[in-house]
């Protein structure tokens, strides 16, 4: 998913060196942290369903495990790239210590387009992707889950094959898990919900309203549709979603004045997230170009779709009346746009806070998973508020005591926690 001119980890790094300078972090420090501990990049012979043998390339990288074992998603896209997986395994060590859950970071990836592989195909390429790595992940080494366009199914035949190779049932090592399978309730919506915690607690400390907020949303996945359904029970009103067309691929903003209905929406959805443009049409949503989300008149912008979303190209248009930045994404602001946004004095909710509700709802899943013994849906969600909530309130102090914009903030919480455990390992 990089853009031509855009390195994302190359970003991840600017940001890291920013905070390092920040926290005077000594040169093996910043040397450490600015890269991954450990990389992979393998091949996965696949024989297709019409016989023939197709090879596809796949990646997992360990940027850092000093407080736990490394934890991230596994991403199917045929832009994959070894920097994008690079640069989301930093953001996940960062994410994990932010909230305070002992793991570390990892991500992974496979270059392909589900879209036009069959279900055997799919479960061919998960399969062999565990083959590579099966004796350099584990639930005590490396734990990998769902991230864009893979799902509890994926997880559960990689789960399977790991469980083959191993000859024991491991379900700690994987999460996002079917329920019912190992998986945990709450899962599905926790990182929609998480963002949702994060935004009324900002809203709280900003005097305003949830009920008396209007949103503007990029992406209609897993994280903005439960972002967008518990932001509306609090009172919120959604008036504009961006999303692909299922048709012809490309990027619109479907925008209802009188509120958005996800239920709606959802049924002219199909299995890969892409609305049918038509169909929204007839029930009386404008459609606008894709980029339109971001000029709405609103309260509220939540990207949650990929990274490199506000940029200083088109950071000037972000709306006069937008008081709030919630990032479901992750890395969806250049360091460039927050400059601009930093000094428009918009409150910014930084991805690695604001999405780390499924990160640490998996870290439920592992706890449920080792006793054996599963929780609630009520239990999961409360407790998942606990979490996220002390983790904004944590940030939000220091940003106003210290008068840091919210993203350094968290960088220096996160990477304040992580030096540390390097340190007290005697690593650096
Ligand atoms: N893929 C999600 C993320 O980027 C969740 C990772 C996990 O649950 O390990 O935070």
């Amino acid at each position: 998913m990089v853009k031509e001119g855009f390195n994302p980890f190359h970003m991840a790094q600017a940001q890291f060196d920013k905070v390092a300078d920040l926290l005077e972090l000594d040169e093996a420090t910043r040397d450490f942290l600015r890269n991954p501990m450990r990389e992979y990049t393998f091949t996965i012979p696949v024989r297709m369903d019409d016989g023939t043998m197709k090879v596809f390339r796949g990646f997992r990288v360990q940027h850092n495990d000093s407080r736990g074992p490394c934890k991230g998603g596994i991403r199917f896209h045929p832009q994959e790239t070894i920097d994008t997986v690079r640069a989301l395994s930093m953001w996940m060590t960062w994410k994990c210590a932010v909230v305070d859950i002992p793991l570390g970071g990892g991500k992974g990836g496979v270059i392909c387009d589900p879209h036009n592989l069959s279900a055997h195909e799919q479960e061919q390429i998960c399969r062999g992707w565990i083959r590579q790595l099966a004796k350099n992940i584990g639930p005590l080494s490396d734990v990998p889950a769902p991230d864009v366009m893979t799902n509890a199914q994926h997880m559960l035949w990689m789960l399977d094959e790991y469980e083959h190779i191993h000859g024991a049932k491991y379900p700690g090592f994987i999460t996002g898990k079917p329920v019912g399978m190992g998986g945990s309730l709450g899962r599905t919506e926790a990182t929609g919900y998480g963002v949702v915690y994060t935004l009324r607690e900002a809203l709280k400390q900003l005097n305003i309203k949830t009920a008396d907020t209007v949103a503007s949303v990029q992406g209609f996945g897993n994280v903005a549709q439960y972002a967008i359904r518990l932001y509306n029970q609090l009172g919120g009103k959604v008036i504009c979603v961006a999303c692909w067309d299922q048709s012809d691929q490309k990027s619109y903003s479907f925008r209802k004045l009188d509120g958005i209905n996800v239920d709606s929406l959802l049924s002219i959805t199909d299995r890969f997230g892409g609305i049918d443009k038509n169909k929204a049409r007839e029930m009386g949503y404008e459609i606008l170009d894709g980029g339109a989300w971001l000029e709405q008149d609103v309260d509220i912008l939540i990207p949650a779709a990929l990274e490199h979303q506000i940029t200083e190209e088109n950071v000037n248009k972000i709306g006069k009346r937008v008081k709030v930045i919630v990032e479901g994404a992750n890395g969806p602001t250049t360091p460039e746009a927050d400059k601009v946004i930093a000094a428009r004095n918009i409150f910014v909710i930084p991805d690695f806070l604001a999405n780390a509700g499924g990160v640490t709802c998996s870290y439920f899943e592992q706890v449920q998973c080792n006793m054996n013994y599963y929780w609630e849906k009520d239990e999961v969600l409360s407790k998942l508020d606990t979490k996220m909530t002390a983790a904004f309130l944590a940030v939000s102090e220091l940003a106003r005591k210290k008068k840091l914009y919210m993203r350094d903030a968290a960088y220096v919480i996160s990477v304040g926690r992580v030096a540390q455990a390097c340190k007290d390992r005697g690593w650096v």
